[in-house]
């Protein structure tokens, strides 16, 4: 067995979660070629096996406790190299998953990828707040992702107009994110979800205390948000 097989077997049976001999081969192609773009291009700061099985991989595999996952509608907000959308594809293939991201060669290199590995999903170079008012996009998802893009006042506001009435917004955070949190209730209420939202700690195998913010949408998002890219960093709901 693979040294990153090896962390990713143990690391999902510490999470409590059922990875396919399939998946675990899919993210060794999935390491093999990230890691060849990652010395052409600036994909990621992480490298090597062990940063990418565990603050990659397991990191986005812990998300599968938090929601029902299968056959989901999911779109991940600002999707980088593919995290956390891709990894949770990867290990529950009926998710119906769309990534989205505002930078063209993360959108390429996603693209390649999932052709690459043979997982079909629809991979969008778009800005998350012109896209969220497009019909076909705006309150049509299941289960909302992001991690590592934006303070959370800022986030919801990119994030919460996809989320179907009655669907779930999940932001990976630090565990230490309790006064983002606080400062994030006018934005969650305005756009139409549940204050306070719950919160679960978690450890990635061998690594960090994490926390996903858990925010259930249970009304439609007034139309004018998303506002503007500007307005959103200038003045935070
Ligand atoms: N989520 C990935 C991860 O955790 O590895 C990537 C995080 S990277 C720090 C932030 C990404 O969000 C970048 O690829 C950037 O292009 C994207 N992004 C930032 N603002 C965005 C927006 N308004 N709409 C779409 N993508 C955005």
């Amino acid at each position: 067995m693979t040294a990153l097989a090896t962390i990713l077997k143990s690391g999902a049976n510490e999470l409590g979660i059922a990875l396919s001999p399939n998946a675990v081969a899919a993210f060794g192609a999935y390491y093999r070629l990230l890691d060849a773009e990652n010395h052409r291009q600036n994909l990621t700061a992480l490298s090597g096996v062990d940063e990418i099985a565990r603050l990659h991989f397991l990191d986005s595999l812990a998300l599968l406790r938090f929601a029902a996952f299968d056959a989901a509608r999911v779109i991940d907000i600002g999707s980088g190299a593919g995290f956390p959308g891709l990894p949770l594809k990867i290990a529950v293939p009926s998710i119906d998953l769309t990534l989205l991201d505002a930078t063209d060669k993360r959108v390429q290199f996603v693209e390649n990828l999932c052709a690459e590995l043979e997982v079909p999903a629809e991979c969008l170079h778009a800005r998350a707040e012109e896209l969220a008012h497009e019909p076909q996009y705006r309150e049509s998802y299941d289960i909302v992702v992001s991690r590592a893009v934006a303070r959370l006042p800022e986030l919801c506001e990119l994030c919460l107009p996809f989320v179907k009435p009655g669907g779930v917004f999940l932001a990976m955070k630090s565990a230490d994110s309790d006064t983002e949190i606080a400062e994030s209730r006018t934005a969650i209420e305005t756009l139409g979800a549940e204050f306070p939202p719950s919160c679960a700690d978690y450890t990635i195998p061998g690594g960090d205390l994490r926390r996903v913010v858990v925010i259930r949408k249970v009304s439609p998002t007034p139309a004018t948000y998303p506002r503007r890219f500007a307005k959103i960093k200038r003045s935070p709901l």
